[in-house]
This record gives C-alpha cells, structure tokens and sequence, in this order.
C-alpha cells in the first residue's frame, strides 16, 4: 500500500464485507477477493489469481531450486514441477505429440516468438481488428493488413479474398483472433483456418482472451500454434505459452540466445538446444509456468460452471445495459455473434473517461475505458475520439456488481455525474 500514491477513493455507497472467495458456491474455482467489494469487471486486462494458484505459487514458492541446472533435491524437484506444466498447458490446449510448448512471457512474447522464427520468404495476414501483440510483430514489409470485417463470414470471405490473390508459393502465417479484446466477440477460428489450410496456409490463434472462457484444441480448430497470457487467465503475471508446431521453431535461431538455449559452447562454434530449451534462454520463470499449469487445470476441470456462470452474468449485463437510453453496446461481428464476458459501450453525451471514473469513484466498480491496444479496430466502432468503457466478467464478478453497474450506468443517464 506504501506504494500507492494516491489511494482509490472510497465507494460513497456502503457495499459491506464480503467473503474473501467467490465462485465456491457454483463450485466453480475460486479467486481471492478483497474485503470491502470492489467489483471487478475488468477481467479482460487481467483476472487475479485463483485461489488453487496461490496455493500452488505458495507450495512452490518455499521450496523451489534451479530448473535444468542442479542435482540437488529442490532442484530435482522444481525440473520435474516445470516439465509437468509443460505437459500441463500442452493438454489444455489439446497440443499434439509433435507439437512445443514454449514457455513464454505472455501473447505478446509468444507472438513475437512466432515472428521470430518465420521463414525469411514467409507473408503474414492479419485482420486490422487484432490487438496490437498479434497486429505489430510481423515484418511491416511482408504483412497485408485485411480491414475489419462486418461478421463472421465477411471475415471468412476477405480471408479467401487474400489468400486466393496472394503469393501461393511462399509460406504463409494468417493471424486468428480468438476473442476480440474490445468487444467479446468470437471469431470463427476454425473455419479461417479452414479457408487457410485449404490455401497451404499456417495459422496462428491469439488465445488471450479466449482460452480463460472456453475449450481451445489446436487439432479440433485445425490451427498450428496457440499463445495465451497467464495472467488472463487467473495465474500470475510473467507467465504465457506458444503451443504448436516444431518446425519453424527449430529451424529459427535461438530467441533469447544464453545459458540454458546452449547445447555445448566452444571457440569456434556454438550448438543450440532443440525443442522448447532452444527458445528459453536464461532461468526460466519456473513458478509462473507452474501456476499457468495450475489455472489451466483449474480451468478444465470446471470448464462447465465458468461457462454457465459467465453466461448468465454476461446476458445480464448486456441487456441492463441495452435497456438504459443513450448507451450503446457495440460488436465487431455483429450482434448476434456469440461472445466472451465483455460488454462494450458508450453512453450519449458522456466521454468514456469520465463513465468509468464515476463508475470507479461512485460505484466501487473497476472498468476499462480508451482504445484497449487495438487502435485500428477502435477507429472503426466508435464515433468521437475512438474510445469506449470496456465492462468485462469473470470469476470475481457477482451478480451484484452487474447489477451495481447498470444502476450506475442508468444514474449517470438519469440523474448526471
Ligand atoms: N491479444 C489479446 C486479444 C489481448 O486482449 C491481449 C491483452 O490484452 C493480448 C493479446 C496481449 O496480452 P499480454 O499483454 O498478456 O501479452
């Protein structure tokens, strides 16, 4: 706290202690919670931990060693730990025998892990929409931009459009959006990578915001590499995956080139590890990798109860908020596209700044608003200076701070800041 320099003001309404887990009554995985409510609905920009993490950090934590590096017991012990969250996190994703896991520092790590390793002729495609961790990395030189589709199929047809037109013969990298950061909308993953794989195409998935709320399979969705963030899915920050295929990593120089990526080093020559070794050069986080291990399994096991409960808060909040005049609930595919716990809005006549400040101050609530790292996409949905609140659940949000936030939404409407 010594470090906060302003503190967050208090919420005027009393809103009372409340246990410090939720979710156990869903007999969904639970999350630490703080004492007084402040509600969260801004699991999109990074979700806390569960408590099975924590636990699993904690464990961790008091005994951990060297990874790969020693013989002694802790390290022994901390190796075995590591390697089983490779497997782990492989599985969560439905990763195939031959498939890597690289253990990387978040999506924007693994995406540029994968940009590091395209072959020198290779072309990328990417929708204008993505988030800027999957929009940037690319060779500006060898990317085309496709705009921002109107729906899933329009998507689907600018995809073929592309690929049709462009350059059969080299290796080709489409880029696929799982769910859209700024609106919760869930692309058609695997009939883009359909389209692509019919056009000896690659594709890779930015599960980011899409592997905390649903089943991703990399064979099921026919893709080739998936990268996810810990930290969005209530593991810690620090800790993210590359899952997919070897070849192109293999092929590609070490991405972080010292110990630990080294085979033998002498005067003339260098020989780097193969496999996942080959791109993690330095001490691996080794507890983040754990805990991203644990959320995953957490995940998996309740996959059921996340879903049901996401889904009813999800509908709540949409329509509470469609209901007040003025506000608008925006998608990027459409409305009836089915989505992830996001709903972003504007309201008439309010800067989205000053939404989510009252939304702060008054209610207690954290939300996110400005162009949420996807600029392009933001230009494109909203009127003014591209921004919007971004109201976003998960496992810490309750009923209540749904409720909560459309009683603040219909105030400020009704009755001014
Ligand atoms: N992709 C999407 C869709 C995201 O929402 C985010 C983060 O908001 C990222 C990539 C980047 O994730 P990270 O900041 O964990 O690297």
């Amino acid at each position: 706290l010594s470090l906060v320099r302003r503190p967050a003001p208090a919420p005027r309404r009393a809103v009372g202690a409340l246990p410090l887990t939720v979710g156990a009554e869903l007999g969904v995985p639970t999350v630490h919670r703080t004492v007084v409510d402040f509600g969260n609905l801004d699991h999109a920009a990074t979700t806390p931990a569960l408590t099975a993490v924590a636990e699993a950090v904690s464990t961790v934590q008091r005994r951990y060693g060297s990874v790969h590096r020693g013989a002694g017991y802790t390290s022994r012990l901390t190796t075995d730990w590591f390697e089983q969250a490779r497997t782990e996190v492989g599985a969560f994703v439905g990763a195939r025998p031959d498939d890597e896991v690289v253990f990387t520092r978040n999506t924007t790590d693994s995406l540029r892990l994968l940009a590091h390793a395209l072959p020198q002729d290779a072309e990328v495609i990417v929708f204008e929409s993505a988030h800027h961790a999957a929009l940037l990395p690319w060779p500006a030189e060898a990317t085309l931009r496709l705009p921002v589709p109107t729906s899933a199929l329009d998507a689907q047809s600018l995809l073929e459009r592309a690929l049709r037109e462009g350059p059969a013969g080299k290796p080709r990298l489409v880029v696929v959006t799982g769910a859209c950061n700024v609106t919760g909308d869930i692309w058609p993953v695997a009939e883009l990578a359909a389209i692509a794989r019919r056009h000896g195409a690659r594709t890779v998935l930015d599960a980011a915001q899409l592997a905390p709320h649903r089943p991703v399979d990399i064979d099921a969705l026919g893709i080739d590499w998936v990268a996810l963030s810990g930290h969005k899915m209530y593991a810690p920050y620090g800790a993210g995956a590359l899952v997919g295929r070897s070849d192109w990593l293999e092929a590609a120089a070490p991405y972080l080139p010292a110990g630990g990526a080294t085979h033998t080093v002498s005067h003339r020559h260098t020989r780097w590890q193969q496999g996942p070794a080959r791109h993690e050069g330095g001490t691996p986080n080794a507890v983040g990798a754990i805990a991203l291990a644990s959320a995953c399994a957490s995940l998996s096991a309740h996959r059921d109860a996340v879903e049901a409960h996401e889904a009813e808060l999800l509908a709540a909040l949409r329509e509470g908020l469609a209901a007040v005049p003025g506000v608008r609930v925006h998608h990027v595919l459409g409305p009836a596209a089915d989505g992830v716990g996001v709903a972003t809005f504007t309201v008439e006549g309010y800067e989205p700044s000053l939404v989510s400040q009252v939304l702060a101050d008054e209610y207690g609530l954290a939300v996110r608003d400005g162009r949420f790292c996807a600029h392009l996409l933001c230009e494109t949905l909203f009127d003014g200076d591209g921004t919007a609140v971004r109201a976003s659940i998960g496992l810490a949000t309750t009923r209540e701070h749904v409720e909560r936030l459309v009683r603040g939404v219909r105030g400020l409407v009704e009755h001014g800041p």
